[in-house]
């Protein structure tokens, strides 16, 4: 039997998804902020803001799965509290392309009766596609409204809209300016800091310091614990050129997929030193493909080939961009480096280089995926031989520089985890902010904001895992799917199959016991035997059925009971316990 209550999923939940606090509260001309997602965690970032009677919304991203949430394709903000209030919701903004701020939006924006979404160009295509992909021709049913400048301004209810240039590693990125009668929010989405020689910043952010009081900043502190300057633009592209230039055969550069900008320069680099460039994976395609289509990349049609293509040039034509520097299952450097990929095999005068920061926690996959790199081909080049990577996010540093010159009222560290916010507390109090002006908000908490100030509350609106599988979503207070992948993972599982006869009611040969990833059958023929016979003896001593209880739910009861303990008692292992019973 599954002892019930005793499998469970290992990793505590973030504190934010064991209580929904509910109050009344009075709401009336407040301006209500709700993270419910990118609090606690880096993806699902959306942020709910709500004045009176309306809405609008940053960002619907999607979280990738932790390695125990078995076969779950990704996780996606819960909308719960927008439940009864679709009504009100004036515009859904999103601050740009990346999955981490888009990816949860062709399934959300049909939960909420697809509102109107506002962003600029690049950002609404890549929406689109995603939406497209989901469910063909339903892109239609999209209203948009397209941010055609930075000048552009909007009224959304109670809410005033505008825009300002920030930079990050995708074209069309865009900050937010939210003003309502009680204050104004600043949100750059997620942001980066390229600097000048002398240190000032290339992108202007002063006039963020003269919006009209109080003002609250928003900040996506996700590189708070980095303080390793990043090259600058053009350091970068003076690097790959080399690279790409000097390399005797191949090139094979691994970067992320989201990494629009770059993948941008490569191509044109490689165009300049006379290359093709064949691009992996579907999302790298897709990315530069809309891109292409909307003029941020330009390249000559020759330029990009198709991956199979490769071998009809000579290597040190070639140059292959790929997905995979994270050492992702199944992805096409993974696949490339285990030589099981149609197309490419690593050949000892490749270039492979690693256009990408390590992301926490895939150290040791990446550090397999360079040792077996290394065994095959003899010029690697990675981060840290080289700067062949700039962040996409503001460092120490630079979110010092941001809140020195903003000055907000409030600030809230936002879309990284938790630890990262409150190292970003500790920064800001180190240069002088007062500490009940800095709000670290977990998943699902309110801040509130009246012509009194803001505060944090108590109140918490329900913001737990809400897992996609498939074509299927589920929230996670169901995840015994969850728990069953879990435990089969874990101890395998076994099938006891007994055939009755229905007259008699006598077992019919003996029980077949199936087992997969539980013990090797050959090996165990004891055991096996053993629990044969428990389970004729669970068969004979049978009772007569009581009322309410089907015979056959009683034998499967006890064989799940019985059985269990005994194969637990003999192996200290709880595989699942899947007992059939045939009539013949
Ligand atoms: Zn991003």
């Amino acid at each position: 039997m599954r002892p019930k209550g005793k499998v469970q999923i290992t990793r505590p939940r973030p504190a934010s998804t064991q209580a929904v606090v509910k109050q009344n509260i009075d709401t009336r001309n407040k301006l209500r902020i709700i993270p419910i997602g990118g609090c606690e965690e880096v993806g699902r970032n959306m942020t709910v803001y709500e004045y009176n009677n309306d809405i609008v919304i940053l960002d619907m991203g999607l979280q990738f799965p932790e390695e125990d949430m078995l076969g779950i394709d990704y996780i996606i903000p819960n909308i719960e509290y927008l439940k009864g209030k679709e009504k009100n919701i004036r515009g859904v903004i999103f601050s740009h392309g990346h999955l981490d701020h888009i990816g949860a939006a062709p399934i959300l924006l049909e939960k909420l009766g697809n509102p109107t979404i506002i962003g600029r160009n690049l950002t609404l295509a890549m929406v689109k596609h995603r939406v497209e992909d989901y469910k063909p021709n339903s892109s239609k049913k999209l209203k948009t409204i397209l941010i055609k400048s930075l000048s552009d301004k909007l009224t959304l209810g109670a809410f005033r809209v505008s825009f300002f240039q920030i930079e990050h590693s995708i074209m069309d990125a865009v900050g937010l300016i939210l003003t309502t009668p009680v204050g104004t929010v600043i949100h750059p989405g997620d942001w980066t800091m390229e600097r000048a020689k002398d240190g000032k910043p290339l992108v202007d952010y002063t006039h963020l310091a003269k919006l009209q009081r109080p003002t609250v900043l928003m900040l996506e502190s996700l590189g708070v614990v980095s303080n390793r300057p990043s090259p600058t633009s053009e350091e970068l592209k003076k690097n790959l050129t080399e690279f790409i230039s000097k390399a005797p055969g191949r090139v094979i550069i691994g970067t992320f997929s989201s990494q629009v900008e770059r993948v941008g320069w490569i191509i044109e680099i490689a165009e300049k030193l006379g290359k093709r460039v064949a691009l992996d994976g579907y999302s790298m395609k897709t990315n530069i493909e809309i891109a292409k289509e909307l003029g941020y990349i330009k390249c000559k049609k020759e330029t990009l080939i198709k991956v199979e293509q490769v071998h009809n040039l000579a290597e040190n034509k070639v140059v292959i961009i790929c997905p995979g520097a994270q050492g992702e299952e199944n992805s096409a450097l993974t696949r490339i480096t285990e030589g099981s990929h149609r197309h490419i095999k690593i050949k000892k005068n490749d270039t492979i280089i690693f256009s990408s920061s390590v992301i926490p926690g895939n150290e040791r996959t990446i550090q397999r995926l360079k040792d077996n790199l290394y065994r095959q081909c003899d010029n690697v080049i990675h981060g840290s031989l080289m700067d062949i990577h700039i962040s996409g996010h503001g460092t120490k540093d630079d979110i010092a520089y941001m809140l020195k010159l903003v000055r907000p009222d409030y600030y809230i560290p936002v879309y990284a985890n938790h630890y990262m916010l409150k190292e970003a507390e500790k920064l800001a109090r180190g240069i002088g902010f007062n500490q009940n002006r800095i709000f670290v908000p977990d998943n699902g908490q309110v801040i509130e904001m009246d012509r009194h100030g803001a505060r944090i509350t108590k109140e918490k609106v329900p913001a737990n895992y809400v897992f996609v599988d498939g074509m299927g979503v589920t929230d996670s207070s169901n995840d015994v799917v969850l728990r069953d992948r879990k435990m089969m993972s874990e101890d395998g599982m076994v099938v006891v199959i007994t055939t009755i006869d229905s007259k008699t009611g006598d077992l019919i040969g003996s029980p077949d016991i199936i087992s997969r990833g539980f013990i090797h059958m050959k090996e165990n023929q004891e055991l096996i035997q053993k629990t044969r016979m428990k389970i004729k003896s669970i068969i004979k001593g049978r009772p007569m059925p009581q009322p309410g209880v089907t015979e056959d739910d009683y034998v499967k009861n006890k064989i799940r009971g019985e059985i269990g303990q005994f194969l637990f008692q003999q192996t200290k292992r709880k595989p699942m316990l899947l007992p059939v019973v045939i009539r013949v």
